[in-house]
């Protein structure tokens, strides 16, 4: 049966048990009944409702076409649903335009599976310039990329070019631009897709060390084995609406 609302994951865990921590109710995402459908007729989304409280970590999976994308979309202001509300981090989507929409963007970092880093750039050049992009100064902007190299773990490929990294290391090229401007949340669209397993579960593994410090994380995945080894919360996605949410028991994952 489908759920037509999903609270936060962090205290709806199986739909039966519950967590200990108490709820506090601090939606950072909201949506209410959103339907999203393509000009072309497509229903992406149908009648969706979810919150994930700050400092969550939750993955969004299910079959390629599901919606997920279309999900992150909406998130980000990329699309604009049909029906209902989009609320993220304090800002109503739906309605925003330019300088606003800007704004709400600066406060979200976004990985894709593809990296989409820039080739004739260095890592250190890929990061800076995010920063840059955003009005930085150069003082500031040196100051914020080691940070950020550390927490990927490769402050020795600075000044490597992409195409000298493996697909690994260029997805965490990706993740250090995405949070170099410490934003409140991460949003990751199929990240681990052209990753083996291992280079797989690393990205996870940092997703996981950002959630730490305090960053909200959503995912999507198909990938169940990855999803089961992280224990985090997980909804999952189904011709446009949403199933109910779950954790995977695995304590020493870590
Ligand atoms: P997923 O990320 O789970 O693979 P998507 O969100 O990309 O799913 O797609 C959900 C549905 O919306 C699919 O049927 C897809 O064909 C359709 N869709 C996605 N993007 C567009 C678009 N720009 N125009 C029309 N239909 C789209």
């Amino acid at each position: 049966m489908p759920q037509s609302s999903v609270k936060s994951p962090a205290t709806t865990v199986n739909n039966e048990e519950k967590s200990s921590s108490p709820r506090t109710n601090d939606a950072i995402v909201a949506l209410r009944s959103v339907t999203k459908t393509y000009s072309g007729g497509s229903k992406a989304l149908v009648d969706l409702n979810l919150e994930v409280q700050r400092g969550d970590f939750l993955f969004i999976t299910g079959p390629s076409g599901s919606g997920k994308s279309t999900l992150l979309k909406l998130l980000y202001g990329e699309e604009v649903a049909t029906e209902g509300s989009v609320l993220v981090d304090g800002f109503d989507v739906s309605g925003l335009r330019g300088d606003r929409l800007s704004e709400l963007r600066r406060r979200i970092g976004i990985v894709f599976q593809d990296y989409k880093l820039i080739p004739r750039r260095t890592v250190a050049e890929n990061v800076a310039f995010v920063l840059w992009a955003q009005g930085f100064d150069r003082k500031e902007i040196e100051r914020r990329l080691p940070p950020a190299l550390k927490m990927v773990g490769l402050p020795h490929k600075a000044n490597s070019f992409p195409e000298e990294l493996s697909g690994g290391e260029q997805q965490r090229v990706s993740i250090a631009r995405a949070i170099v401007n410490t934003p409140p949340i991460l949003l990751a669209d199929e990240p681990t897709g052209n990753l083996d397993a291992d280079n797989s579960w690393q990205v996870i593994k940092i997703l996981k060390k950002l959630n730490a410090i305090g960053i909200t994380v959503i995912v999507t995945t198909h990938d169940e084995a990855l999803i089961r080894q992280s224990n985090h919360a997980v909804v999952q996605l189904c011709n446009g609406r949403l199933y109910g949410s779950k954790r995977y028991n695995q304590p020493n994952s870590n």
